[in-house]
């Protein structure tokens, strides 16, 4: 076989690399702020947000992030200072995820469902300069900030807050809404904090980059089919990892947001019929929610309506019940430190020729890795080594690319423990399948999920050994039809002491903690113990999938 000619060799630089350099004309730093000014510029009449009886276009919607930048600039927000906001998903929200990246700044999407304490821990953990809240959640912001000794501004949306804060359009009249802004430099800048409970007590600041939120909007855009005439509605909570990225995705796409305050099956039902409304995002017990509403609160609809559930997968029942009501489900995973979806359950050609059974098993399966995702693994807990892909083997499920955190703010040992040797270890176990698809079996880090919300089973611990009667507790996972999982714990009481009534250990947890981590149940008995003294988990795990 003749071989190609070796080029010569004298060449300084190779043909390839001479003359055809990265300038401004051909490298622009990936931003998701950018899909906003390409939207207003090429379809500015267009919807993009709709609240109630507002229309938002994209022109409008421009002009308003331009003006919150600029007027956030001139009260002294500069590169890299934190913004937090505290609100449900109105379009201020939308807003604040390309005003404050349009700034350089770090958006802070804070849970609206956590307790004062751990809202002042992660405005103070983040360095927060400035606090958006919304006049609903005002108090809950106040008692957090009552415990700050250096408070951030706060500006406050809407009315009924605490009459403290600057509003928020009175900001916006102060700024310019032909703003020149520049965007960053580098595009691997920070552009989200986004606080997570992990599996140690304080949560953790998983930080984005301008880079991962533009790809993970752009990968979700394709793989959830948004278009420009996709009518998405906010069923999921936008402080959860930037609302998977789809504040940015239905920009790119040219869609239009639909928001929602609180979720509830009777207005879900409204919006969809009343906007066309195309596409929707939620944990289980937001479809769980859909396919139990009542008959009166159900409205019927013409169009599919594709629903994307991801924290937990979807069970048989809730896929059927949403196929028969108009609805297509796709099952996506993944954490806050993937920027929310990693994989996606994508159909196989082979599953129409399964049983209806056989192809819910499937979905119910976490899937291949989105386009913009570079890989997704299952190691060997040992070697980290793949394991074969036989669907049987069990191992950790590790992904890797481009829509990965940078890392955990302030915190460089947990950065190194959760990102080394080339992945990201997601504490998730699971199978790895032939198809290439992955499918987890059990979780190695020690969190419950409830209602798509993280709690850590630690937390919650350490609350119930401040009770005086409590000797030593641990809280592990109960299945639950409705939540997905709810926290049960297993108490043991101090030595002569009777156990107290388990209403009055909730009761005590209730005063203590956000209403979502207190547990359902409450168990009292000797806890299981190894030979060194450490409580038997996995066995108690058990106990609690066995109770009734
Ligand atoms: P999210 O808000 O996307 O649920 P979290 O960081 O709060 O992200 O939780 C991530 C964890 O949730 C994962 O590590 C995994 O244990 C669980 N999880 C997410 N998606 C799924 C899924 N589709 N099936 C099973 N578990 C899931």
């Amino acid at each position: 076989m003749p071989e190609v000619p070796t080029p010569p060799a004298d060449a300084a630089r190779h043909p390839f690399e001479t003359g055809l350099d990265r300038r401004p004309a051909n490298y622009v730093p990936l931003t998701p702020a950018s899909l906003l000014s390409r939207a207003a510029a090429s379809f500015g009449a267009r919807i993009a947000v709709i609240d109630g009886d507002r229309r938002v276009t994209y022109t409008e919607l421009d002009a308003r992030c331009r003006r919150l930048a600029s007027a956030l600039a001139g009260r002294g927000v500069r590169r890299l200072d934190t913004v937090a906001i505290l609100a449900s998903n109105i379009p201020e929200m939308v807003e604040a995820h390309f005003a404050i990246p349009m700034l350089g700044a770090v958006l802070n999407p804070l849970n609206t469902r956590l307790d004062p304490p751990t809202i002042a821990f992660s405005l103070r953990h983040g360095g927060a300069r400035v606090l958006i809240v919304e006049a609903a959640h005002a108090a809950l912001a106040a008692r957090a900030l009552a415990e700050m000794s250096a408070p951030p501004l706060v500006v406050t949306i809407g009315d009924g807050g605490s009459g403290d804060g600057v509003p928020y359009e009175t900001l916006l009249d102060e700024g310019d809404p032909a703003y020149a802004w520049k965007g960053p430099e580098d595009e691997w800048q920070s552009l989200c904090l986004l606080y997570t409970s992990g599996t140690t007590g304080d949560p953790k600041g998983v930080v984005y980059s301008h880079r991962g939120a533009y790809l993970q909007a752009l990968g979700n855009a394709v793989t959830f089919g948004l278009s420009d005439d996709s009518v998405y509605l906010w069923t999921l909570p936008m402080f959860h990892c930037s609302g998977w990225s789809y504040p940015w995705a239905c920009v790119a796409a040219g869609a239009t947001q639909v928001c929602l305050r609180k979720v509830e099956p009777a207005e879900i039902f409204r919006l969809i019929a009343a906007h066309g409304v195309t596409h929707l995002c939620g944990a289980p017990i937001v479809l769980s929610m859909i396919a139990h509403a009542p008959v009166h609160e159900r409205r019927a609809f013409a169009q599919v309506v594709r629903c994307a559930v991801g924290g937990a997968a979807p069970s048989s029942t809730i896929i059927r019940t949403m196929e028969e009501l108009g609805f297509r489900v796709t099952h996506l995973y993944g954490a806050t430190e993937s920027y929310g979806p990693a994989t996606a359950c994508l159909a196989q050609p082979d599953w129409t020729d399964l049983p209806e059974t056989g192809r819910y098993e499937r979905m119910a399966r976490q899937g291949v890795p989105l386009a913009t995702l570079d890989a997704v693994m299952v190691a060997e807990p040992d070697t980290g080594e793949p394991v074969p892909r036989d669907g049987s083997r069990i191992g950790e499920i590790r992904l890797r690319g481009n829509t990965i955190m940078k890392g955990y703010l302030g915190n460089p040992e947990a950065t190194e423990r959760t990102l080394a040797d080339g992945w990201y270890a997601t504490g998730d176990l699971g199978v790895w399948h032939p198809d290439g698809s992955v499918e987890i079996k059990d979780r190695a880090k020690d969190i419950i999920i409830s209602g798509g919300e993280n709690i850590s089973s630690l937390e919650v611990e350490e609350v119930l050994l401040r009770h005086p009667a409590v000797m030593l507790a641990a809280v592990v996972a109960r299945p639950d039809e409705t939540w997905g999982e709810t926290p049960c714990a297993f108490v043991e009481t101090k030595p002569g002491l009777d156990p107290p009534e388990a209403d009055a250990v909730i009761a005590f947890c209730r005063e203590r903690m956000a209403r979502f981590k207190v547990p359902k149940t409450v168990i009292f008995g000797p806890l299981p113990k190894t030979s060194t003294g450490k409580i038997q988990k996995f066995v108690l795990r058990e106990q609690a999938r066995q109770l009734e």
